[in-house]
């Protein structure tokens, strides 16, 4: 636990967040700032900054989770498909340094970008 972590403080229910899917290493939630309907993040409940940081373990374990996650999330909204997708490091657009999957859905209309 990080305490200045905004994930870390949700992971601790210290701050709310729309949960999806929890399991001993996981927790899943709807983004504040969607870039579409059901836009979901995964997140190990461990504190971790990038994808390099994380034990294979726990990747695996993120991984499950949005192997399991991601076709419920596109059936939830009606998504023809989604962006699964890692911002890893402030250069890639890594704005919370707890390392977390998107799960984007997309739409057969929805002009190409997420
Ligand atoms: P990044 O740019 O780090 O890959 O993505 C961070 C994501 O976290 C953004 O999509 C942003 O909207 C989301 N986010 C930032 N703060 C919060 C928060 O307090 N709660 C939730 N649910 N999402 C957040
Ligand atoms: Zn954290």
């Amino acid at each position: 636990m990080s305490e200045d972590c905004i994930f870390c403080r949700i992971v601790d229910g210290e701050l709310p967040a729309r949960v999806v899917y929890e399991d001993d290493d996981v927790l899943a939630f709807l983004d504040a700032n969607p870039l579409a309907p059901g836009h979901t993040l995964v997140v190990p409940k461990d504190h971790y900054e990038t994808l390099g940081d994380l034990p294979a373990d726990e990747g695996e374990a993120v991984f499950a989770a949005l192997h399991r996650l991601t076709p419920v999330v596109e059936a939830a909204v009606g998504a023809d498909g989604s962006n699964v997708a890692f911002n890893n490091g402030e250069a890639a657009g890594q704005e919370v340094p707890h390392v977390h999957g998107h799960v984007i859905p997309r739409f057969e209309d929805d002009g190409g970008r997420p």
